[in-house]
């Protein structure tokens, strides 16, 4: 059986390689094609395949720590990591033979596959506004969607459209778009705060015609078919918002040990020392919420609670770490100089990707209301 990279080597890639290249994916925000390269002969995109699919075959508790070490690094990088492990999931689960063909070419790094849900004009879930009507041996797709994460260079779009008008559980279907169908306008001009590099884009369609071969998963099944994603991913996210969380860390530590005023290091200033101590408290307990959901995943139990409960915790964790890190910085960590400035705005990425703080609340509402339920 094909062996994974070594934690230690992996890590060096991201906080090496990838690192050195911040002033490329700040400036030209894309990844040099040479890091693609070097990720795909490292194997990043195949930690979880099933071996049989041409990858290593991680457990979602085994990758935890190859995403916290990428996260560590530029957002790019993560976020390659986050989505090749995470979409195949899908893909591998709904998808036809030729479709799970698909898997193969991602374990290699070959081909990429988006995730493409949000819409400006509708909700996510059943408040979908993108259409899909049936035509003949095929469908006619019209809508939009907008901040489709690696957008501007994906060969392939999972995506999701209402079959019908009901806005029922059973209302959305799932696609497997290839870039170059025709009338699919793909316009990666959106600019982000953070995470520079990770190509956002607008996918425009009307009326455009999709053959059904490119359907995933039955018609009606495709909140199922998104979930099998979303579960993965919030689990993923979190993991990443440790790792990402504890880079902060280590940057304020590294500072507060560099940084003299008044003859004497700030990291001797009881104040620091405190908000050094909190920081890591609050990173620690991320890494127990995302373990815990990373078991429940594994055993197939629970994971929509668990998922939904790790990744609210972190995504306040990173919000304060990042915070807290920037003070210990001064005024230095709001310059372009210091690496704290740039990990404070990817930070701020984490309260939308894949879900805001709120629908993670409704969630774990929902589950702790339902477990209370008097019986009727
Ligand atoms: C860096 C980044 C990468 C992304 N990558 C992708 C991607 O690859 N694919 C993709 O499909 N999307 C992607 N997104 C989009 C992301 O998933 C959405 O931005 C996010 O789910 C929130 O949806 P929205 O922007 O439509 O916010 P809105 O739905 O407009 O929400 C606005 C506010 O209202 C609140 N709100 C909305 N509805 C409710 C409700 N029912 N109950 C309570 N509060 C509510 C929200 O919590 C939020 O505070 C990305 C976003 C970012 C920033």
């Amino acid at each position: 059986m094909p062996v994974p990279p070594s934690l230690d080597q992996f890590r060096g890639f991201f906080r090496g390689e990838f690192e050195r290249a911040v002033p490329e994916l700040e400036g030209e925000d894309r990844i040099p094609p040479r890091l693609l390269e070097q990720a795909a002969r490292l194997g990043v995109h195949r930690l979880s395949i099933p071996p049989e699919l041409g990858g290593f075959g991680l457990s979602l508790p085994e990758l935890l720590p190859y995403l916290e070490a990428a996260a560590e690094g530029p957002a790019p990088g993560r976020m390659i990591v986050h989505l090749s492990n995470g979409i195949w999931r899908p893909i591998a689960g709904y998808g036809s033979p030729e479709q799970r063909q698909l898997v193969t070419e991602l374990a290699e790094g070959r081909t990429t596959v988006a995730f493409a849900l949000t819409e400006r004009t509708g909700g996510t879930g059943r408040d979908l506004h993108s259409r899909a009507v049936r035509d003949g041996d095929g469908w006619r797709l019209s809508g939009e969607k907008h901040l489709i994460t690696f957008g501007d260079r994906a060969d392939w779009f999972l995506l999701a459209a209402a079959s019908d008008d009901r806005r029922a559980r059973d209302s959305l279907t799932t696609f497997l778009l290839p870039r170059d169908l025709s009338g699919f306008e793909i316009d990666a001009s959106q600019r982000t705060m953070g995470l520079h590099g990770t190509g956002h884009a607008w996918l425009r369609y009307q009326e455009m015609w999709v053959p059904d071969r490119h359907r995933l998963g039955e018609v009606g099944q495709g909140l199922e078919v998104a979930l099998s994603f979303l579960d993965y991913s919030r689990i993923s996210l979190s993991a990443c918002m440790v790792g990402l969380a504890r880079r902060a860390l280590e940057e304020a530590i590294a500072y507060s040990q560099r940084r003299v005023t008044f003859g004497r290091p700030i990291a001797e200033r009881d104040a620091v020392r405190a908000h050094l101590a909190d920081m890591h408290a609050d990173v620690e307990a991320g890494r127990g919420l995302v373990r815990a959901a990373a078991e429940a995943y594994q055993a197939g139990s629970g994971v929509a609670a668990a998922a939904a409960t790790a990744k609210l915790f972190c995504l306040h964790m990173v919000g304060r770490v990042t915070d807290l890190a920037l003070r210990v910085h001064g005024g230095f960590g709001y310059t372009t100089d210091a690496p704290i400035e740039r990990i404070y705005r990817d930070a701020r990425g984490f309260w939308f990707e894949e879900g805001t703080a709120e629908i993670q609340q409704l969630v774990v509402a929902r589950h702790l209301l339902a477990d209370t339920a008097p019986a009727s």
